[in-house]
């Protein structure tokens, strides 16, 4: 039976302001839709939480035994810095500034984000489309939102006409909570706004001249889409018009989310997310990490300890410890001082986790293990409690230690039932990895290969060159090269 029927889950939905039963669409499968990065310069530390924070949740679904299809696309066209001016556009800004193609920016970014995301043991989605992939897609539903009444053709460039969406009677602003009022009175008054009806309404379609790179034809001539409609295009072509979740920063709220919502409702009647979830902002220094403000750190930086914030290199495994130990929906400051403690808290854990091999199991138990598994379920369950749950590791921690100094007991059942808990919170769910076992499996994997190198030796000397040229090549076979040289063998891995 899968975990999810007797593991009830609950989710915070900003559509309805509290923690709602989670219930997917369809019994046994998640749709998940987040946004992904912006891919015109690296990503920093602050889009690592958020992407971090969907892939726990992922992780969790898998875990519960859904079967998930997880989208996360790669906008790598028309974010513009504002709904203005084209010559907003980060891309066309940054390749200028590189002097690069805007698709080798795109490119070389986007590679840098895949690095990343590797480094810190992130699960790859099951679906990464880009934007510039389905201009065709975000074409037809312009299209559909123009023959329905719900956009008009200004000057080669179409928006949502937000005023009509709201007269046919759904409600703008209903996602993020804002008025529509008070959005008409504060809406500044920005470059390309004379060709709106009104200030708020956003684009679907930019016209583009030819100094303009990143362009494609269209029924309203040469331009590209607008950042909102790209979302609306790719969660509908793989996860349908309704889907269950929808993610991303909260600073995405609004307008992007909410022009999504309203993209959805005025194409198919119908609001097309079922929970939205938002993720809270890490911070540095008490402010928003942010690329424009210049206050941020990059992942690389930080693990490379090339910075001058941090006292020293944190490897990912510790960013990851640390980042999880805040609620996703808290605001996080990082500081030397909180990944400094990460380090150690972690290192505790691990080092708890080596001890239970070596266990004395008992005839009975002191502690009640199916209760304590349960609190692990009960922290997640409760909107991906993630800093209940590694509370939950810690309390495990130190049973494990008190077993190993025998002052409690744990019989052999219950100390499979603590490395398997450990096993799939830790390590499947949280993402961790344990640097300990790796280092060891290092350390074993070059004594193995020096003893071969020492055995080659022998049957050189011993004029068996059968022996020594297997020995090296079915090492070179699995990757490892070795080399002579004036000093003796060495190897690569
Ligand atoms: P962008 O590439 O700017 O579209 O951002 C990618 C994701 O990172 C979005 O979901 C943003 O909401 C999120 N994000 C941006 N800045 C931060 C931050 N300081 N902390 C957490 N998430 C952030
Ligand atoms: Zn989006």
């Amino acid at each position: 039976m899968s975990l999810y029927k007797n593991q009830p889950l609950k989710i915070y939905n900003t559509l309805t302001s509290e923690k709602n039963t989670f219930v997917p669409l369809h019994q046994g499968h998640v749709g998940m839709y987040v946004c992904g990065p912006t891919v015109y310069s690296n990503v920093h530390l602050g889009n690592v939480r958020t992407f971090m924070s969907f892939d726990v949740i992922y992780r969790y679904l898998i875990h519960l035994g859904y079967n998930v299809r997880y989208v996360r696309n790669i906008t790598d066209a028309g974010h513009l810095t504002d709904d203005g001016d084209i010559e907003n556009d980060r891309f066309v800004k940054q390749s200028r500034l590189e002097k690069l193609e805007p698709m080798e920016i795109v490119q070389k970014y986007t590679v840098d984000f895949h690095k990343v995301l590797e480094k810190f043991n992130f699960l790859p989605p099951n679906i990464e489309p880009t934007a510039t992939g389905h201009i065709i897609e975000q074409i037809e539903l312009t299209q559909k939102l123009i023959d329905d009444g719900f956009a008009y053709e200004s000057h080669g460039s179409v928006y949502f006409d937000v005023m009509e969406y709201n007269k046919r009677g759904f409600n703008y602003g209903e996602l993020s909570n804002r008025n529509i009022e008070e959005l008409f009175a504060n809406t500044r008054d920005l470059d390309g706004q004379n060709e709106k009806k009104n200030p708020q309404d956003f684009a679907l379609w930019k016209n583009a001249s030819p100094a303009h790179i990143m362009r494609w034809p269209s029924p309203w001539g040469y331009g590209f889409p607008g950042w909102h409609l790209e979302c609306t295009a790719m969660s509908t072509k793989y996860l349908g018009e309704k889907f269950d979740i929808h993610g991303g920063g909260m600073d995405l709220k609004f307008p992007h989310h909410e022009c999504e919502v309203a993209q959805g409702k005025a194409c198919n009647g119908t609001s097309p997310v079922n929970y939205w979830m938002h993720t809270n902002m890490l911070t540095m220094n008490g402010q928003r990490m942010s690329k424009s403000t210049g206050n941020y750190i990059l992942p690389m930086e930080l693990i490379e300890g090339e910075n001058n914030f941090f006292e020293k290199a944190f490897s990912p495994n510790i960013v990851r410890f640390c980042f999880l130990q805040a609620h996703y929906r808290s605001v996080l400051d990082i500081s030397n001082e909180a990944m400094v403690a990460s380090e150690k808290g972690y290192n505790r854990l691990m080092e708890a986790i080596s001890l239970i091999k070596d266990l004395k199991p008992s005839s009975d138990s002191s502690f009640d293990v199916n209760a304590w598994q349960q609190s692990c379920y009960d922290a997640m369950n409760d909107d991906f409690n993630t800093p209940i749950l590694i509370a939950q590791l810690f309390e495990i921690t130190r049973i494990i230690n008190l077993v190993n100094d025998g002052k409690e007991t744990l019989t052999t059942d219950d100390i499979n039932i603590v490395s398997k808990t450990i096993n799939d919170f830790a390590f499947n769910i949280l993402g961790l990895k344990n640097e300990m076992s790796s280092g060891n499996n290092a350390e074993k994997l070059s004594g193995v290969v020096q003893m071969l190198i020492e055995m080659r030796n022998e049957a050189r000397a011993n004029k068996n060159w059968a022996l020594s040229d297997e020995i090296r090549d079915r090492l070179a076979a699995l990757e490892i090269h070795l080399k002579d040289g004036k000093e003796g063998t060495t190897f690569t891995l």
